[in-house]
């Protein structure tokens, strides 16, 4: 008999069970909502050209050699990424307070940053946005840290809980770490405002409150690069401290390489040293070091002026079918006389919409039209393409009348 002849089945993740359930279905009309990458027009997943161009200059060096990398990543890369995220001219930066690891992508940054928290942070509690992607309270368990949240959403407006967020983040214990998503927020798709962002910053500051920003998005809310970075921006420029996740998954269309770079900003460049000692060896058991292709990719992109607008421009495109996409299913909800409020779909940003469908309506689209999505009704607006808008809105009319 086997040794592991206890174990029970495990059930699928959530989100990635989504498409596992998609692929068994053998109808011509099914459309998966429920991943989080972008999708052509035509439904195919998309190599960005500058992507191309940057492996293409890669193979062609054959000075290139396969050696590990450090512990800490390609320095290229970690310089470069610091500057995506914290800008150009980032004072921070410049009086070398920023300590940079390549990881493995964002969820790998994540994951860093949460073991370091616990093992030398004082405040062992961490708040997650209420709901938030269903990868963090997981990550941050096990990394050791007790997992907190607090209000976020508002189901009855589709909006920000603005006032609950304030009154749960006045009441955690001063030096709690508090989850940000940096911009288009995953599920929901709603952001606080440059005005609320202030609000939230001033609230943090005078409580003590640590900011581990996760960036998983950026670019790909706006269309425009600084514009969302400017909340961790704010938060830099008080001269705070805080932690940064970012990934390359979205932005760059380099998923399954597994590009992403933890920041942590410190008070200065003594402590930025130390913390990033202590950074090597948290990684060191855990992969020893990264994986050296996609981010020799986006060192090449981030570090030639033409590459660099470029890429702008294919993500500047990307975001703007994502959000053709929310005008054109807005329209066809409306044409069609649904009832109820749909501007939600309008004012949402990123990659999501978090419809308000209940677990009943999406197993109901599910069944009768083949249409896959998270039980909490997110939908990936990147899956969605003109020919397939009007499916959509029919199994919504359908499922809410
Ligand atoms: N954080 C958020 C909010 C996300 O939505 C995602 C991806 O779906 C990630 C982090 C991490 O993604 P990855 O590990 O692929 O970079």
């Amino acid at each position: 008999d086997s040794v592991f002849a206890h174990i029970v089945l495990a059930p699928e993740d959530p989100i990635l069970g989504v498409t596992v359930a998609y692929n068994k279905d053998q109808s011509p009309v099914k459309l998966n909502l429920g991943v989080g990458a972008y999708r052509t027009e035509e439904g195919k997943p998309l190599v960005l050209n500058v992507v191309r161009k940057a492996e293409q200059l890669l193979v062609n060096d054959q000075s290139r050699v396969k050696e590990y990398l450090p512990i800490t990543g390609l320095a290229d890369f970690n310089k470069l990424s610091a500057k995506l995220i914290f800008g150009d001219d980032s004072p921070a930066i410049q009086e070398n307070r920023v300590t940079t690891v390549q990881s493995l992508s964002g969820t790998g940054s994540l994951r860093v940053g949460g073991e370091f928290l616990g093992k030398h942070y004082h405040e062992r509690t961490i708040y997650i946005p209420q709901p938030t992607w269903g990868n963090h309270p997981k990550i941050f368990t096990l990394a050791g840290l007790s997992v907190k949240s607090y209000r976020y959403y508002n189901p009855q407006t589709k909006g920000l809980d603005f006032e609950g967020m304030l009154e749960d983040l006045g009441a955690a214990p001063s030096g709690a770490i508090v989850l940000i998503h940096a911009c288009a927020h995953n599920p929901t798709g709603v952001d606080p405002t440059v005005e609320q962002w202030e609000q939230i910053r001033t609230l943090m500051r005078s409580k003590g409150l640590l900011p581990f920003f996760d960036s998983a998005y950026q670019g790909f809310a706006s269309g425009n690069l600084d514009s969302d970075a400017q909340p961790i921006r704010m938060f830099v420029a008080d001269g705070g401290e805080l932690l940064a996740a970012q990934s390359y998954a979205k932005n760059m269309g380099l998923y399954g390489e597994r590009v992403g770079a933890l920041s942590i900003v410190c008070r200065n460049a003594d402590v930025a040293s130390k913390v990033e000692s202590q950074l090597k060896l948290v990684i060191r058991p855990m992969y020893s070091s990264p994986p050296l292709h996609g981010a020799s990719i986006v060192a090449t992109i981030l570090k030639d002026r033409n590459m660099y607008d470029e890429w702008k421009v294919e993500l500047k495109s990307m975001a703007d079918r994502i959000i053709s996409m929310r005008h054109q299913l807005f329209d066809a909800l409306n044409s069609r006389g649904i009832p109820g409020d749909w501007s939600h779909i309008i004012k949402q940003i990123g990659m999501f919409t978090f419809t308000g469908l209940n677990p009943e309506q999406v197993a109901f689209m599910t069944k009768e039209f083949h249409i896959y999505m998270t039980s909490d009704g997110r939908i990936s607006m990147a899956g969605l393409s003109s020919s397939t808008v009007p499916h959509l809105a029919d199994a919504i009319h359908a499922a809410v009348t």
